[in-house]
């Protein structure tokens, strides 16, 4: 199988067919940063990892992951995608992501202090409110952020909360930030709806994942009034054909550690939850849950990409012939970051915003980035053999974004 960096190494090149990319800024594209190091932490060492893609539009941003699957390549992706991701949401940030190759499950707190702080100290040169802006991403959460702002400011000697985001609220955080993601999902699905013509109640949906994106995914459509047929967590999965109570399965999940077990729901492995009979299917984990070997599989009329980079390049392509509308991980799953530079903007300002104004303020970026792209995508011509897709679309508005950047600061 391709490595997640190929893959977004396929998706730029794609654009190629729509857009003149010079060969100079093409190189710069493909080109991140990376800095990496051992972290020595309670006598063992872990690999850890940051990529910086690009800055044009503004500081580098993006989450810092701690799973035994990081590697180089997939971390480049995830800084490739944030750049993207920031230019379709409009936002005046580049992108970045970082990583270290462990499993936090089984550590103690204090194992787990002593690991986000190693790894500030690592990238403390690198960062800063106005450079590079960390946040969570998977399997890290607001406190691992305040260990690590509490590292930083040590380090430099003076307050900067606005050098990382997804921040416990007592910490200069966002309100709303926690659940932001599965809220501009969830914007992202009433528009789907709408452009399919299906209505919230007719609707039913298939979840992979149970993290925070997930979570709040499922429980806001589920709340709103859509079936949740399907949900799962790394563990395995369950299904059942009457609908779900996200909050139910959530509380099992919490008393035995997975959903398997739930009810009378049918069990299945994970992996089988993106192959139910669901109108709409999420995958909310990790990346290339779909690819050419199951592509085929998937029955739904519609896929939202709340993971990054679910979706390879060739099950695109399979997707796309099979008429399944998929929306984009760099536009279905950017209320994250959306809320992280409310969250930004707020630090910098010293003054805080209600939890209305944050989502009234992510709701209305959300509506006009999914408008943007559904519009690049149904006016744009197809030429011969390449595949045109929501993705696509949403690649020619961003990397199109990016390139002016670039155009505009010059070469010197
Ligand atoms: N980790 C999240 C993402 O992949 C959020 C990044 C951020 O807020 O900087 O979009």
């Amino acid at each position: 199988m391709s490595d997640p960096w190929s893959d977004a190494l396929v998706q730029l090149e794609a654009v190629r067919a729509y857009l003149q990319i010079d060969e100079d800024i093409f190189k710069q594209l493909t080109h991140p940063t990376v800095y990496a190091t051992e972290l020595a932490v309670a006598g063992t060492r872990y690999q850890a990892y940051r990529s910086q893609h690009n800055n044009a539009r503004g500081p580098y941003k993006g989450g810092i992951r701690f799973h035994p699957g990081v590697t180089e390549a997939e971390v480049k992706a995830l800084s490739m995608w944030m750049t993207w991701k920031c230019a379709v949401v409009g936002i005046p940030f580049g992108g970045a992501k970082g990583g270290v190759v462990v499993d936090p499950h089984t550590f103690s707190g204090e194992t787990l202090q002593q690991l986000s702080r190693a790894y500030v100290s690592f990238i403390v040169d690198q960062i800063g409110e106005q450079r590079d802006i960390p946040a969570p991403d998977v399997n890290t959460n607001g406190q691992i952020m305040a260990w690590m702002l509490d590292q930083y400011e040590k380090e430099v000697g003076y307050q900067s909360p606005g050098t990382f985001t997804g921040k416990p609220i007592a910490l200069g955080g966002s309100l709303g930030r926690e659940e932001a993601t599965g809220m501009g999902g969830f914007y992202v699905l009433e528009r789907l709806v709408e452009v399919l013509g299906l209505t919230r109640n007719q609707t039913t949906i298939a979840v992979q994942g149970l993290g925070n994106v997930g979570y709040w995914f499922a429980k806001l459509a589920n709340e709103a009034g859509y079936k949740i047929v399907a949900l799962a967590d790394s563990a395995g999965g369950i299904v059942d054909t009457k609908g779900l109570s996200v909050e139910g399965v959530m509380e099992h999940k919490r008393k035995t550690g997975s959903v398997k077990g739930y009810g009378s729901a049918k069990a299945v492995e994970s992996q089988a939850v993106l192959a139910v009979e669901a109108d709409i299917v999420v995958p909310a984990a990790l990346e290339q849950v779909i690819r050419e070997d199951n592509a085929d599989s998937i029955r739904a009329q519609a896929v939202i990409e709340m993971a990054n980079g679910p979706v390879t390049p060739a099950a695109d392509a399979i997707l796309n012939q099979k008429e399944i509308l998929s929306v984009p991980d760099i536009l279905a799953n950017a209320g994250g970051v959306t809320v992280s530079y409310f969250e930004w903007v707020q630090n910098r300002y010293g003054y805080y915003w209600q939890r209305e104004e944050v989502f009234e303020k992510l709701q209305a970026r959300m509506d006009e980035a999914f408008e943007a792209v559904w519009q690049t995508y149904k006016e744009k011509k197809q030429p011969k053999g390449e595949v045109w897709n929501m993705r696509t679309a949403a690649y020619v508005l961003a990397v199109e974004r990016v390139i002016q950047a670039m155009q505009l600061r010059g070469s010197a």
